[in-house]
């Protein structure tokens, strides 16, 4: 291995010391071999590169340092890997500085929490009290306060949930369900305040599985209230849900702005939103479908969409389907 003295001193060697391919590999936390392990072949991406972030300890004050590892493998005439070339780049501060910020998103999430949450029980006791003297305005508005609420209580729980999956906090708390049972709950809130589109559930058999049923719910909540805020008018949203190769599927399907191609690789993307006259009314942080494909990832399932741009957009996710537990 030929590396340069700024390399060198990155993981903490310096002039006297040699960094050999073998002192390399102890530095690193928590990660394999990336040659013996074929982790660098796995990553390469069409144009043959490797783009890889590691954690390290240096081995002069075992400090961690964040990095990123570029390069190209070449392969010898026979098609195997023959070496490396590559570039590594100290990241610690960027690292270190999405650290404090989530910290703060989390610390200023919590805080707003309380006071709405108290908002939301006062709100409620006008609505007992209106409803007692039968003051059908004043119930009204309420009701339209306890909406903006609820919108408000959703935002911020992004966040949270953000910071958690961030730092690595986030727990499933897995439990046996059916997801017939998990969609009609949902649909029928949702319904409680969306009286424009009308929303199809389509006859779901009985799969049964094991997974956090919030975390799942929040997904499909993503999902169909994306299909109704980008899908203007009355038309109509259809849930279905079917077994697939062994394995739940759920898709929701919409008639609504459709989503390019080149848009569709960046969906899942953290605070990614598309940018275009129509998407200027309408609120969000472009958190919904990243929260999404994470919880999906972490329950091992897959989630994608198939979309064409001015017709509508069908958003899809699996998730395994549960043998070992019966439903007690
Ligand atoms: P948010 O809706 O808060 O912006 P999301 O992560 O849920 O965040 O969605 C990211 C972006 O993907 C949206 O801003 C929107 O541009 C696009 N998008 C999501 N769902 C749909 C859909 N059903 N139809 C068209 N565009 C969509």
């Amino acid at each position: 291995m030929i590396t340069s003295p700024r390399f060198n001193e990155i993981f903490g060697f310096y002039r006297d010391k040699k960094l050999t391919y073998e002192l390399l590999i102890k530095q690193l936390i928590g990660k394999q071999d990336p040659v013996a392990s074929g982790v660098i072949e796995a990553s390469l991406n069409r144009d043959g590169r490797f783009d890889l972030d590691y954690s390290l300890k240096r081995f002069d004050n075992e400090k961690t340092r964040w990095v990123t590892l570029t390069g190209t493998l070449t392969y010898d005439k026979n098609d195997k890997p023959d070496y490396i070339t590559g570039l590594i780049y100290d990241i610690t501060e960027q690292k270190l500085d999405n650290i404090r910020k989530n910290d703060f998103i989390a610390m200023v999430s919590h805080e707003l929490k309380t006071p709405l949450t108290s908002i939301h029980g006062y709100v409620q006791l006008l609505v007992n009290k209106a409803k007692k003297t039968e003051d059908t305005f004043t119930i009204n508005a309420l009701h339209k306060a306890s909406t903006q609420i609820k919108k408000m209580t959703s935002l911020i729980n992004g966040f949270l949930n953000l910071s958690s999956f961030e730092s690595g906090k986030i727990q499933l708390n897995k439990a046996v369900f059916e997801i017939g049972d998990l969609i009609d709950e949902i649909v029928e809130e949702i319904k409680l305040t969306n009286i424009c589109h009308t929303i199809e559930v389509y006859p779901c058999p009985v799969l049964t599985v094991y997974a956090d049923r919030d975390k799942i719910g929040q997904v499909i909540n993503n999902l169909l209230s994306n299909a109704i805020k980008y899908t203007p008018g009355n038309k109509a949203i259809e849930i279905h849900c079917n077994e697939i190769n062994g394995m739940m599927q759920l898709s929701v399907e919409d008639e609504g702005l459709g989503i390019k191609p080149q848009d569709q690789e960046q969906l899942f993307n953290r605070y990614f939103r598309i940018e275009n006259d129509q998407m200027l009314n309408t609120s969000g942080f472009g958190l919904g479908l990243y929260l999404s494909a994470e919880i999906v990832k972490r329950h091992t399932g897959e989630i994608w969409v198939k979309s064409d741009w001015g017709k509508g957009s069908r958003f899809y996710f699996n998730l395994p389907l549960d043998h070992s537990h019966t439903k007690k």
